[in-house]
C-alpha cells in the first residue's frame, strides 16, 4: 500500500465515501478510515481496506502505517476540530499530498495556514456550479481555475454549418470550441470541423464569456 497508486481516505461520509469508491473504480488502492462501526461495515469489501479508528490519535495513525502513503484525503466535514487535528497529524507524519475538505472559508484558511496543499470546498463549489446550470442552457459547467471555465452546451446558430476556423468565434466571443459530441461520441475539434445543430459542444474560456456564449441561440 506504499506506492503512489494508493490513497488513505479519512471520514467515509457522503463526500469521503463517494471519493473513495471513485478511486477504487479507477484502479487505486484505498485505505478507508472512519470512527463509526456501521459506516465501516457498509464499506467492507468495497475498499481495499477499511478500518474503524479515530484519526485524531497520532498513535492510531502510526499503527495503521498511514505515513507510508503519499496521498491522503481528510473528508471529515461535520466535526471541524477532528478535521483540523487529523490534517495536522497527517502533516506531522510527512505525507506529501494532503487534500482536506473545508466547510467554510475560515476553516479553509486554517487548513491552508497549517500547510495543507489542497483545500477543497465541495459544497461551495457544487453550489456555484449548479447556479450556472440553473441560470442558463448549459448542460455542465466546470470552473477550472480563477475565472476560467469549461462548459458543455448546445451550439448557437452562428457556428452551425461553418468550419470552425471560419467562424471568428475566438475574436468575437473569446471562447474556443475544444470538443464536440455527435451521436454519443466525443471528438476533438480542428479548424475544419463543421458543427451540426444536433451536436453538443465543449467550450473553454473566461467564465463570463463562456456563459454569454452559451446563452446565444
Ligand atoms: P459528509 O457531509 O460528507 O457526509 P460528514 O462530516 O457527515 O461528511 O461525515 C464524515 C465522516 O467522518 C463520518 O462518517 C464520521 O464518522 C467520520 N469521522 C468524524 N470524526 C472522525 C474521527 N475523528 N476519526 C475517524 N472518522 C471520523
Amino acid at each position: 500500500m506504499a506506492e503512489a497508486e494508493s490513497v488513505v481516505v479519512i471520514g467515509l461520509g457522503r463526500f469521503g465515501s463517494s471519493l473513495a469508491l471513485e478511486l477504487m473504480e479507477s484502479g487505486t488502492e484505498v485505505l478507508g478510515i472512519d470512527g463509526d462501526e456501521d459506516i465501516v461495515q457498509a464499506h467492507n469489501g468495497l475498499l481495499t481496506h477499511v478500518v474503524r479508528a479515530d484519526s485524531t490519535k497520532e498513535e492510531t495513525l502510526r499503527q495503521l502505517s498511514v505515513s507510508e502513503f503519499s496521498s491522503a484525503v481528510v473528508a471529515i466535514g461535520g466535526d471541524i476540530q477532528a478535521n483540523i487535528l487529523t490534517a495536522s497529524l497527517l502533516l506531522k507524519l510527512g505525507i506529501p499530498n494532503i487534500w482536506a475538505k473545508a466547510v467554510s472559508d475560515p476553516h479553509g484558511e486554517i487548513l491552508q495556514q497549517l500547510g495543507v496543499s489542497h483545500v477543497v470546498y465541495p459544497e461551495k463549489d457544487m453550489g456555484k456550479r449548479v447556479a450556472h446550470l440553473v441560470r442558463g442552457v448549459m448542460q455542465d459547467y466546470i470552473e477550472i481555475g480563477e475565472n476560467f471555465a469549461l462548459v458543455k452546451t448546445t451550439p448557437p446558430r452562428e457556428i452551425i454549418g461553418v468550419p470552425l476556423g471560419k467562424t471568428r468565434i475566438r475574436p468575437n466571443h473569446g471562447v474556443t470550441v475544444t470538443a464536440f459530441n455527435r451521436d454519443g461520441v466525443w471528438s476533438y475539434t480542428t479548424l475544419e470541423t463543421v458543427i451540426a445543430a444536433t451536436d453538443i459542444i465543449l467550450i473553454a474560456g473566461e467564465s463570463k464569456r463562456v456563459e454569454a456564449f452559451s446563452r446565444l441561440i
